[in-house]
């Protein structure tokens, strides 16, 4: 059926508001420049304030072998969930016996006191259950906020993000303040081996089954990813340390605040800058809100917001409605619009009910679903131009990306959307392969406290000529 004069308008009109989100390949170009300058920068000795990506070396130095064995405590904190896991390797066996813990809305923006001795107590209630109290138990860390590390187990809280705010732990060691709430609320006999941020332990636990794996991404929350570099690129890395092999160290880039000093501006909407300016964390991790699944969905929620405002679309909506509610639209109705394939948009009316929008047309499900593919393809193809950037520099043949996260898992297209520009941007001839990584933060953290023992011996072998019996992996 030919569009009529007033239907042509109402899609021009569309499309003017839309636009943004269309990006040519020669965008995705640009931004993969500017990430390459950034990530060099990054790696500078001198640091300046120009310097937008913290790129921190994480002390991490080698992925698995496949060889890790014992008994690990993990942590995970800085995601939706606080969980404690006990994490059993033998080679390619792994046993994982892990629960959640609630943390309230209280501690996440009360004292660091607070957070660090009720983790602590968790830790605690865990390690009894599983009758661990008497074992000696290394554990790895998973803390996933930025961090300024000077050790595998010292690391200084940058700042917060993802609705973290507690007091007094901005520049203080994680590691110690966790070791001292241990002191604190528990007997049980914990050392604090490593501490990895949810990105290292997907790249590590990918790693474990495969060798080509030396870049890993979050695309949950946050947006986050590291990659495996060679020492004498990392001009932060102390120079007596660079000695002793391997002569290499996962870089956790923190390229969620890439664009923070305004480089990405030319491809952010207006819809953009309403996501930052009411943010908790105005003009920083720009990157992120333009991927990430904390701002997804609050994206697509202002466009189709600005459309019924336009009388675009919906043609009477209550002021009151859900649909006009920052923080309404969650990301996971992306996931579940675009998953509708024929005219019925079962999952679209379903949101749009949820949303308390009323009286909406077949055509105004097509718009939403339609705003919702553009919004997820500029984040799949952000993300991917991102991955292509440092796909190319480590120019290798084949590699093994590792990715988890909610968004990636979840949405119906985000692989194959990553998958499509990748091989646009990468250069010809090297391969890829995105890998879902099961349990970075758990068995990630873990097999990074493994690693470390096993080099700490390596080391000692080097240097002593002997094994210290306590850095032997502890088993029960
Ligand atoms: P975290 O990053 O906090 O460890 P997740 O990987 O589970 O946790 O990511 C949580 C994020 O993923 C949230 O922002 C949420 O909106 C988003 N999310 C959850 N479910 C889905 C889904 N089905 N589709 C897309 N995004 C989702
Ligand atoms: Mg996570």
């Amino acid at each position: 059926m030919p569009a009529t004069n007033e239907q042509l308008s109402k899609y021009e009109k569309i499309e003017a508001i839309v636009k943004g989100f269309k990006l040519p390949a020669a965008a995705y170009k640009r931004a993969m420049t500017l990430l390459n300058q950034e990530l060099n920068n990054g790696l500078k000795s001198q640091k300046s304030n120009a310097t937008v990506l913290s790129m921190f070396p994480t002390f991490v130095r080698s992925t698995p072998d496949g060889s890790e064995k014992g008994e690990f405590l993990a942590l995970d904190l800085g995601g939706t969930n606080f969980r404690v896991l006990l994490v059993r390797l033998n080679g390619q066996e792994i046993d994982i016996q892990s629960k959640t813990y609630l943390i309230p809305q209280t501690i996440m923006l009360g004292t660091g006191t607070q957070l660090f001795d009720h983790i602590a107590e968790c830790i605690g209630k865990f390690v009894a259950e599983h009758d661990l109290i008497s074992h000696q138990l290394p554990l790895g860390f998973t803390f996933s906020f930025p961090c300024h590390q000077e050790g595998l187990a010292k690391a200084k809280l940058s700042h917060w993000t993802k609705g973290f705010r507690c007091e007094g732990v901005v520049g203080e060691d994680i590691c110690q303040l966790l070791h001292e709430a241990l002191k604190r609320r528990t007997n049980c006999k914990v050392e604090i081996v490593a501490v990895v941020n949810d990105a290292v332990g997907t790249l590590m636990s990918a790693a474990h089954g495969d060798r080509n794996c030396e870049i890993g991404i979050i695309l949950g929350t946050g947006c986050n990813a590291c990659y495996m570099e060679r020492l004498d690129n990392v001009h932060t890395w102390n120079k007596e340390e660079k000695d002793f092999q391997p002569k290499q160290v996962i870089i956790n880039t923190e390229w969620g605040a890439f664009g923070d000093n305004g480089c990405l501006d030319f491809m952010r909407t207006e819809f953009d800058r309403e996501v930052d300016t009411f943010s908790v964390n105005p003009s920083k991790q720009t990157h992120e809100k333009m991927i990430s699944g904390m701002y997804m969905g609050e994206i697509v929620r202002l466009v189709l917001e600005r459309l019924t405002h336009d009388q675009l679309l919906f043609r009477s909506v209550d002021r009151e409605c859900a649909l006009f509610e920052r923080g309404r639209f969650y990301t996971k109705y992306v996931s579940e619009i675009e998953s509708d394939t024929d005219e019925f948009f079962r999952h679209t009316k379903q949101v749009l009910d949820d949303m308390q929008v009323e009286n909406y047309t077949t055509e105004d499900c097509k718009i939403v679903k339609y705003v919702c593919t553009l919004v997820s393809a500029r984040a799949a193809f952000l993300a991917a131009a991102g991955l292509s950037t440092l796909i190319n520099r480590l120019n290798k043949q084949d590699m093994t990306i590792a990715v988890d996260g909610s968004l990636y898992r979840f949405h119906p297209r985000f692989h194959n959307l990553m998958c499509l520009k990748i091989k646009e941007l990468v250069k010809p001839g090297l391969k890829f392969r995105l890998s879902l990584s099961h349990d970075g933060s758990g068995k990630g953290a873990a097999l990074t406290a493994a690693v470390s023992l096993r080099l700490r011996n390596l080391k000692n072998v080097e240097e002593n000529g002997f094994t210290q019996p306590e850095m032997v992996s502890v088993k029960a």
